[in-house]
């Protein structure tokens, strides 16, 4: 179905070791993406039986090749210097529509020489949960891996309780992290890592390869994307949760969504990881975080660099630290967006910085209150505004920022300043408690919910009676303030 390819597999072992899938017990089939299906290349797609025996890697796919892959990784922090793929196996590359190269990848398939301690499974909830959440990051056009398949092992997974073990199937740009290079480094061979490098640029920086010095553009185009790409998490509240260099992807997609999560009640320091206890991840660390990853990254990459001594190291400090400002001017031009202003607006800065203190000291919900702003600016009258003010529980002092935006929208007007306020607005974001509303129905053979939210949550703009019932913030007893992967 899939026309696969095998550029990855040719680097040597170990960044790549053929491993074969374990088969589970019964697979069924929970969901597939057709479009995404179609996008890769696939011109039919078979029945729900074959799916089910696909990808849950029961059945190999023709032409498919499918390998773990070596990686390293600081984890919260420590080096471990020898990760892996422990549960997952790359299946090949396919050629998409557009000509770029994908990685489609099985996630639960069974136990791998990476493995370690682990079982090599998934259980059925974080599956769920990856499905819908990448699926509606891409929907929101945030940088993001895939899903492509959702299927039942029909066995039982051992967690915190024994759980029903599901397979995802997932589709990358490709699957290099920081954590790659930090493996290719760590076997200290210069010519593995340059081959990786060069893998990389040919494969998502081929501008890199002309310039002066190849591996210092390629740090340069990595901290531009992550730049961008943590912009736009902060822009809709995404929490990761686990931002180890080895789930720091270098063509800069959200990849590995663990116990990740969308802020609800706007807070800075909000954590909602059960693992992350040092709150290294909370949600305004997240730039520095991905900035100390990229500086991890440089390091790998200092010996291909032409400059020596502390010429290269400080050339590459230099290109770290303008990660700062690639992501202020990307945050800028999306606060623009998310106020309604125009992007050139002075005020833009200074108006979101008060009403990120108005949100926090109001405990409003940061979704709710840019969905109510954005619907209050499309027909400004008593009742929009009303229930704008109705999110906070300080009214007054939200009032008196209300009018300074407002003289600020009068401004900047144009036509399509509501179109892209809506497209940085969302009406729905996967909010934790519907997530574990749908992973609960499903641990009870009711897939029907997942396909209600995941229906809703791909068409974030729309404002459906749907939409409304399923975006509506936790009450106090639906909250759900932890999360597991
Ligand atoms: P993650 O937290 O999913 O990013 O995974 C961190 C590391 O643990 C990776 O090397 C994974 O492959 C490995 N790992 C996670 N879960 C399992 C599992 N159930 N069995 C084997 N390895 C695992
Ligand atoms: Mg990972
Ligand atoms: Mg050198």
């Amino acid at each position: 179905m899939l026309p696969f390819e095998h550029l990855y597999s040719s680097l040597p072992e170990p960044l790549w070791v053929a491993t074969q899938a374990t088969p589970v017990a019964s697979p069924e089939l929970i969901a597939f993406n057709a479009p995404l299906a179609h996008e890769l290349g696939a011109k039919e797609i078979p029945d729900s039986t074959t799916l089910a025996e696909w990808f849950s890697g029961n059945q190999a796919m023709p032409d498919a090749k499918p390998g773990a892959l070596g990686y390293a990784g600081h984890q919260f922090g420590n080096f471990v210097p020898q990760l892996g793929d422990g549960r997952a196996l790359l299946l090949g590359e396919v050629i998409d529509q557009n000509g770029v190269r994908r990685d489609v990848q099985l996630k639960g398939s069974g136990r791998t020489p990476f493995s370690r301690g682990g079982d090599g499974r998934s259980p059925l909830g974080p599956v769920l949960r990856e499905y819908l959440v990448s699926e509606f990051m891409a929907a929101m056009g945030i940088p993001t891996t895939r899903a492509l398949a959702a299927v039942t092992s029909g066995e039982r997974v051992v967690r915190q309780m024994a759980e029903p073990g599901a397979v995802f199937t997932r589709v990358a740009s490709s699957h290099i992290r920081v954590g790659t290079f930090q493996f290719a480094a760590a076997q200290r061979d210069e010519a593995l890592l340059k081959a990786l490098a060069d893998h990389v640029i040919a494969r998502h920086y081929p501008d890199a390869a002309n310039a002066e010095d190849p591996y210092m553009a390629l740090l340069e185009a990595v901290v531009a994307r992550q730049a961008v790409l943590i912009a736009r998490w902060i822009s809709v509240g995404f929490i990761h949760g686990v931002m180890n260099t080895d789930n720091c992807s270098i063509a800069g997609e959200t990849i590995d969504y663990g116990p990740c999560a969308f802020m609800e009640q706007f807070d800075p320091q909000k954590v909602y990881s059960s693992i992350d206890q040092g709150r290294r991840y909370a949600f305004a660390n997240q730039p520095a975080i991905a900035q100390w990853n990229l500086a991890r990254f440089a390091e790998t990459l200092l010996p291909l660099m032409r400059e020596e001594g502390d010429a290269v190291v400080e050339q590459a400090t230099d290109v770290i630290r303008r990660f700062e400002s690639l992501f202020s001017a990307e945050q800028l031009r999306l606060h623009a967006d998310k106020l309604g202003l125009a992007a050139e607006s002075p005020q833009a800065e200074a108006l979101m910085e008060s009403l990120e203190s108005h949100m926090h000291q109001g405990r409003m919900d940061m979704t709710a209150t840019f969905d109510a702003l954005t619907q209050y600016a499309a027909s400004p009258g008593a009742e929009r505004r009303d229930a704008l003010l109705a999110l906070t529980t300080q009214p007054n002092e939200l009032t008196e920022w209300l009018d300074t935006w407002q003289q600020a929208q009068i401004a900047s007007q144009d036509s399509e300043r509501f179109a892209a306020m809506r497209s940085a607005n969302p009406v729905i974001i996967p909010r934790n408690h519907r997530i574990q509303e749908v992973i609960d129905a499903a641990y009870d053979g009711d897939f029907t919910p997942f396909h209600t939210l995941l229906a809703v949550v791909t068409q974030p703009f729309d404002d459906s009676v749907e939409a409304r019932r399923l975006a509506a913030p936790a009450t106090e007893n639906e909250q759900v303030l932890r999360t597991f992967c």
